[in-house]
């Protein structure tokens, strides 16, 4: 690729690194995405392994309503709502612990959902189709980068087949362990949360009636995500963050039919059996925990965004939304300048962006470990505070408006496209 070919790669395709690339792509930017991943595999003869068809995929993401309004203005939305998202007007949460329950309802707000479920493979094919409706996007695929430097002005990559590519910006969105931060020697901030998400797919005897419900364990938070399989309400997704020695057992159970019977029990019983018998319809995969945050977002001609930037605990279902929000602010920085005739180089443009984006993701960061603290902890004072404290926000609904509008997403300096 020759010096002037490109004016950014992006360095991760998964569903921060695409959206960000549809973004510039669509205001004209010349943008290449460099993904490790292989192109997803070709549906089977009877359309089997074709996202949001059969059974529900294992990876989903909780989206806000400012997310949401990001893929309606990309034209994403439309398409993959007609296939599969599952709108949630209600939130349940409640300890087990003792009688502490907080309701939240799309009506205290006046809106008609708090959120979408939606199927990771499915969003990220909707983003794809959009994206190779752009001449000036090129998607590179089964590439990794291996180095990277900066030399007069512009970025070097080498990936693993030994190839260069050359552009004068260069994004990390290649995930929580990103490769590109660590070349380019940006530290990290990490934490050990000492949990592991594992996440399966369920069956339940009663329909969620779209309502997202968790219960936090003395092990973590077990979450039930509500699906809209054929048009039913009895297919939840699972996020369960408890011990790795508990998620071991888990991970084994769902390895066979008998392990599975087993593990739907265990689900029924830590859920309370609030939707009756829980039956098991997949493999249940971990996730080991760790919150991490980059010390900066920037270097010279270098950004990062989505998990490369920060991760956090699921418990919250934020991470694929901030990362989305870090996408959405960049490429209005970006374009902005070029737009105003600026040089999009200008170490102030990025700065900019970090700015903008970094006190919102510490918040959230902070908010995650702070709930885990207060849930993880067996102290009878915490226990009495934490009980207390979810009553006592059930009955305040001002209070509780708040913090649906931050389940929502509205809150900070939203990106004009998502407000
Ligand atoms: C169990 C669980 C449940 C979750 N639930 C939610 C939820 O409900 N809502 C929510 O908002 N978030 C949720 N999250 C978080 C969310 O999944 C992540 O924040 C999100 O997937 C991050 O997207 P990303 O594009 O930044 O990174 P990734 O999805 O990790 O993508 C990184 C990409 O970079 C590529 N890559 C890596 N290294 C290289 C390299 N050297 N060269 C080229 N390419 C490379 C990879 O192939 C990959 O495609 C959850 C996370 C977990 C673990």
């Amino acid at each position: 690729m020759r010096e002037d070919e490109c004016d950014v790669i992006i360095v991760g395709g998964g569903l921060v690194g695409a959206t960000l690339a549809l973004l510039l792509g669509e205001a004209g930017w010349r943008v290449t995405i460099l993904d490790a991943a292989p192109a997803p595999a070709a549906a089977g003869p009877s359309g089997e392994g074709t996202p949001g068809e059969g059974a529900p995929a294992l990876r989903v993401s909780a989206l806000t309503a400012a997310s949401r309004r990001l893929f309606t203005s990309l034209g994403v939305w439309p398409w993959l709502a007609q296939r599969r998202a599952a709108a949630y007007r209600g939130m349940q949460v409640w300890d087990s612990e003792g009688g502490g329950e907080i309701h939240f309802d799309a009506d205290d707000v006046g809106v008609d959902t708090l959120g979408h479920i939606v199927e990771n493979d499915l969003l990220l094919a909707a983003l794809t189709r959009r994206l190779e409706t752009l001449p000036n996007v090129t998607w590179e695929r089964a590439v990794r980068v291996t180095a990277y430097r900066r030399e007069a002005g512009q970025a070097w990559l080498t990936l693993d087949n030994d190839e260069t590519r050359v552009a004068p910006r260069v994004v990390g969105a290649d995930g929580a362990r990103s490769p590109l931060r660590s070349m380019a020697g940006i530290a990290v901030a990490e934490r050990d949360t000492g949990q592991v998400a594992v996440v399966t797919s369920v069956r339940t005897a009663q329909g969620h009636g779209g309502i997202a419900r968790q219960v936090f364990l003395p092990g973590g938070p077990l979450a039930f995500l509500p699906l809209a399989i054929d048009g039913g309400d009895t297919h939840c997704s699972i996020v369960w963050s408890t011990t790795p020695a508990q998620a071991q057992h888990l991970t084994q159970l769902g390895e066979s039919e008998t392990g599975r019977e087993r593990l739907g029990e265990e689900l029924t019983q830590a859920f309370g059996a609030r939707l009756g018998r829980v039956d098991v319809i997949d493999a249940a995969l971990a996730f080991p925990i760790a919150q991490r945050h980059a010390r900066r977002y920037v270097d010279a001609g270098l950004a990062l965004v989505g998990d490369a930037a920060h991760s956090l605990h699921p418990l919250a279902g934020q991470g694929v939304n901030l990362g989305l929000m870090d996408a959405a602010v960049l490429a209005e920085e970006w374009i902005r300048a070029r737009e105003r005739g600026a040089d999009p180089g200008d170490p102030r443009i990025l700065a900019r962006y970090e700015r903008r984006r970094r006190s919102e993701n510490a918040a959230m960061l902070a908010a995650m470990q702070g709930f885990q603290r207060l849930f993880g902890s067996r102290s009878p004072a915490l226990r009495l505070a934490r009980n207390w404290g979810l009553g006592g926000v059930d009955r305040l609904l001002p209070l509780k408006r708040v913090m649906i509008r931050q389940a929502l997403g509205e809150y900070g300096d939203l990106p004009k496209r998502c407000r």
